[in-house]
């Protein structure tokens, strides 16, 4: 099974298997980045599964030529609090769920199994970002808030900014009942509701597109259209090589996104 699409490349490489995004591989002397694949594969960073997740990280960093001791991970808790890092040895030390850096030989990593995990970069100001944006996360507006932080901190310009959206549940599978429903009504009367939701008249469920929220409201805080690419991939109807907590349950592992200058 290949993934690849015209945003984004599939590579299998001896034991290891990841997913690269077209557009960032135009930088590829200075930048380096990864999404894993393979439900083998599991980036979950607790007690009993370190030992595993670290031997997953070096093979992910040694494919793509990081050292994975540069590993920065926040401990991911449905905020939208986003740290800038400038040294090493934070890794799952950070209350966020986003990271931000300027600096060199940082690799900064997020996880994920259905939810949305977005790498920035912009490549005049040389700064990079990686955000964990659930549900949750997206009606806390995160993916704005880490444009405008890159913005305030690093002097970019939204409009040099790249964002790549990786793969994530998508419409098709995010279904929620009328509480969820309303908070995103609520919460994003600024988007025509039409773009975004999907009433199913027989059950009364409703699909959200979180991803396409995500655009819109990037767009908004100035980030171009062509700037916005997007993996297209649904983490659920891939989920025999993406791990999905729909899936999988409650025994579900993680997926990860890396990038380094
Ligand atoms: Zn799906």
């Amino acid at each position: 099974m290949d993934l690849s699409n015209s945003e984004i490349v599939h590579v299998k490489e001896g034991p290891i298997e990841y997913l690269q995004f077209r557009r960032l591989l135009q930088y590829k002397d200075i930048l380096k980045h990864a999404y894993s694949l393979g439900i083998d594969r599991n980036f979950r960073t607790s007690v009993s599964n370190y030992a595993d997740a670290m031997n997953d990280y070096k093979l992910l960093c040694d494919a793509i030529n990081l050292d994975v001791k540069n590993i920065v991970k926040p401990l991911q808790i449905h905020s939208d609090i986003i740290k800038v890092v400038d040294k090493k040895s934070q890794l799952h030390e950070l209350n966020s769920d986003g990271l931000i850096t300027n600096k060199k030989n940082i690799i900064l990593s997020t996880t994920n199994a259905d939810c949305i995990l977005l790498i920035l970069f912009d490549p005049k100001q040389k700064v990079i970002a990686n955000v964990h944006s659930g549900w949750k996360g997206t009606l806390q507006r995160i993916s704005v808030k880490a444009v405008q932080k890159m913005c305030m901190q690093f002097q970019c310009k939204a409009e040099d900014i790249i964002i790549c959206i990786c793969p994530s549940i998508r419409k098709c599978h995010f279904e929620v009942e009328k509480d969820v429903k309303e908070l995103f009504e609520k919460e994003f009367q600024d988007i025509e509701k039409n773009y975004f939701i999907e009433e199913k008249i027989v059950d009364k469920k409703w699909n959200i597109d979180t991803v396409e929220i995500n655009k819109q409201i990037l767009q908004k805080e100035g980030i171009k259209k062509n700037n916005i690419i997007d993996s297209g991939i649904c983490s659920v109807c891939n989920s025999e090589l993406i791990h999905s907590y729909r899936v999988e349950g409650k025994e579900y592992k993680l997926n990860t996104a890396i990038i380094s200058m």
